[in-house]
């Protein structure tokens, strides 16, 4: 069976039943919305895998809803439904960050090898294993290894290290780390981050060569490779 959790936006009942029962078959959960902003809302608030988008809908039209999507900065593969005579709208979707289009009638089994093809691409893309050195950490199995030792971290001190192996060579602000890694914005005269960049400086810069925490004088912390 194949995993994945796709949200589907699309008005015509009919073919939105269609595309729920066919993908269900082959074990993907699918979530149906049935107009532009409510599909906006749903992929901007839950986790999905895929978006099927019809292109026609009530309220927001699926080119503003692609839009808004990448705007946002979500990168989940959008595979759009078009009517048969829309060239241009395939052309303007695709240029607006959708993946692929499907046209209307189409057959099940070439809409379902174009979604498990873009499922498929997206994952490899997701990287689930973070290098720097020979700092390593494993993002599913949360597993932190230095050197081929195994180091201890807390649930904050794993996420801080995640945001900046995502991001390194990258200057981080204390208020950007506060924001990704705490959800919330700290009083800047408070020390919370210092304190818990410090203590991941123990735990994977002591003893170690290269130092690969960085402070970044009156901007922030960066990690980087020296
Ligand atoms: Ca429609």
């Amino acid at each position: 069976m194949s995993e994945g959790r796709i949200l589907v936006v699309e008005d015509e009942a009919k073919i939105a039943n269609f595309i729920q029962k066919g993908l269900r078959e082959e074990g993907y959960t699918v979530e149906v919305a049935s107009d532009g902003e409510q599909g906006l809302r749903r992929v901007l608030a839950e986790p999905f895998d895929l978006m099927v988008l019809d292109l026609t809908l009530p309220e927001m039209d699926g080119l503003e809803v692609c839009r808004t999507v990448r705007d946002k900065g979500l990168l989940l593969p959008v595979v759009m439904l078009t009517a048969r005579d829309g060239v241009e709208d395939k052309v303007r979707g695709l240029d607006i960050g959708a993946d692929d289009y499907v046209t209307k009638p189409f057959e099940f089994e070439e809409f379902l090898a174009r979604v498990r093809s873009h499922l498929r691409k997206s994952r490899q893309s997701s990287q689930t294993v973070l290098h720097i050195a020979d700092l390593v950490l494993d993002t599913r199995s949360r597993r932190v290894e230095r050197g081929g030792r195994l180091i201890e971290l807390s649930l904050k001190e794993m996420s801080l290290l995640q945001f900046l192996m995502e991001h390194q060579g990258e200057v981080l602000s204390r208020l950007e780390i506060s924001e990704r890694v705490w959800d919330i914005h700290f009083d800047t005269t408070t020390n919370v981050i210092d304190v818990h960049i410090n203590r991941l400086r123990k735990k994977v810069d002591y003893g170690y060569t290269p130092q690969l925490i960085h402070t970044v004088r009156g901007a922030g912390y960066m990690l980087k490779e020296e």
